[in-house]
């Protein structure tokens, strides 16, 4: 910026990093799913994955090196946390996937979700920051950017007072507040009906959408009697449904419930006027599906031996 005096630019490099993420690896899958592991200046590992679909390119970030929440399902709880990341590595996630995609895949980035390692509502000033500058710096529209949260209360309560329509997901899982105990310690904490009435707050706050994620886990949470509940839940918010099948992760042994199971959520929820779809699962020959990032396991099973002394 040579049309700055040399004392300004001296200010500026003073104050300021520019963050550029090291690549450490890049894998894509069968699907055409790229998963990118990202290596941080202090040596931690993360991960954010390309989803391409026909009229889609939607990049997954994370928001922390690993996560704190310690949900049954999901490969990143069981890794446990490690730090937060600051606003420059979570929109680094997005500027070198952007330039990686436009670069090999001659398309650019059109959707965001904070769906990637960790709770992004736990680490509110940096997410909130990033998202002003992803939404305003590189003009991502903020219906076009999603938050999914496991149900962080006063995070959801900031995010409804936000001008911008940036979408909220939260990880619903089970419509009964016991069932979800025993996927999602966050319960005990900020059980179901306190995340709901946060919930209708976001929902009146002006024309902002909610999605209900569902990970269908094969006998834990698919049974037909959960159906009622889920659709009232879904209705006071008018929420629309995402159910996913669980993605398999090494530290216990549940399955996926079975197509026809999560088929049959689907049509009653549509019958009963709450729209659900079936998310397809995306990228699970390389890990990058839902819940299946665990950048820090991977590479230390996978990192050189140092020298020994
Ligand atoms: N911490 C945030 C965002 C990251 S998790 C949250 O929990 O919402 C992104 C999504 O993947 C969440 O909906 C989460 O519940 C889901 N997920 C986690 N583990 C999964 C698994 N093994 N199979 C399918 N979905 C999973
Ligand atoms: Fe953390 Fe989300 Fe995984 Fe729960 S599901 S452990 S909140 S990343």
């Amino acid at each position: 910026m040579t049309d700055l005096p040399l004392n300004e630019r001296n200010a500026l490099k003073d104050s300021f990093i520019l963050t550029e993420l090291e690549k450490a690896r890049v894998e894509v899958s069968q699907d055409g799913t790229v998963k990118h592991l990202w290596c941080l200046s202090d040596g931690e590992f993360i991960e954010s994955v390309l989803i391409p679909t026909r009229k889609r390119l939607t990049l997954c970030i994370s928001s922390q090196a690993g996560c704190a929440m310690g949900c049954t399902f999901c490969a990143t709880g069981w890794g446990g946390f490690q730090r937060q990341l600051t606003t420059g590595e979570i929109v680094s996630q997005y500027s070198a996937s952007r330039r990686w995609a436009e670069h090999h895949l001659g398309t650019t980035i059109s959707n965001i979700v904070y769906m990637g390692m960790g709770e992004p509502l736990s680490n509110r000033k940096a997410v909130h920051d990033s998202l002003s500058i992803l939404n305003q710096g590189y003009a991502v529209g903020a219906r076009r950017i999603t938050v999914s949260t496991v149900g962080v209360v006063p995070g959801i309560l900031e995010l409804a007072e936000r001008p911008e329509q940036f979408r909220l997901a939260l990880s619903l899982h089970a419509p009964i507040s016991e069932l979800r105990l025993s996927l999602i310690p966050l319960e005990k904490r900020h059980p179901l009906p306190e995340v709901l009435s946060a919930l209708k707050r976001f929902n009146q706050s002006g024309g902002k959408r909610i999605t209900f994620e569902y990970t269908m886990i094969r006998g834990v949470n698919d049974a037909l009697e959960l159906i009622a509940p889920l659709v009232e839940l879904a209705r006071s918010v008018e929420a629309y449904v995402n159910l996913i099948p669980f993605n398999p992760i090494p530290y216990q042994n549940w399955e996926p419930s079975e197509h026809h199971r999560i088929k049959n959520f689907a049509e009653i929820l549509n019958k009963q006027g709450v729209p659900a779809a079936i998310r397809e699962t995306r990228g699970r020959d390389i890990d990058a599906a839902c819940g299946q990032l665990k950048a820090r396991a991977l590479v230390q099973l996978e990192r050189p031996r140092e020298p020994e002394d």
